[in-house]
């Protein structure tokens, strides 16, 4: 099985999830916008079980970062755990996004990715948060 790794910008936090992802995607929306300080995140979803940490986080809204260097890193629930993907240690990761969300919110200069699935804002439910 594939394990990916990757961890903050300072070390303290490591991570690692196993297996392929759920899903990979974008998110233009003003959330993810300020949380990142950029224009869009990329993340992908993998099952709660193939997600491992450690190191000490922080966390606003359910968003963890490192408590020492504020590299924005992953949300999780007891399902589903989404991973920043600029936090791994392969640059580029060679995942390619499946969806975009809040597309009414992506800079005008950014062209939406081939073959990805396009939505105006959230993703609808279809099991899962993201
Ligand atoms: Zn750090
Ligand atoms: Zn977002």
């Amino acid at each position: 099985m594939r394990v990916l790794e990757g961890g903050c910008l300072c070390g303290q936090v490591r991570l690692s999830v196993r297996g392929e992802p759920k899903r990979i995607g974008i998110c233009h929306c003003t959330d993810c916008r300020q949380e990142s300080g950029s224009a869009f995140t990329f993340y992908g979803i993998w099952p709660a079980g193939q997600f491992e940490h450690r190191g000490e986080t922080a966390g606003f809204s359910g968003r963890r970062f490192c408590v020492k260097c504020g590299a924005r890193l992953f949300s999780a629930d007891n399902e589903e755990a989404e991973i920043k993907l600029g936090s791994l240690d392969a640059a580029p990761t060679g995942l390619t996004p499946t969806y975009e969300l809040w597309i009414k919110r992506r800079e005008h200069w950014l062209r939406p990715i081939d073959g990805a699935e396009q939505f105006e804002e959230d993703r609808p439910q279809r099991g899962g948060r993201w």
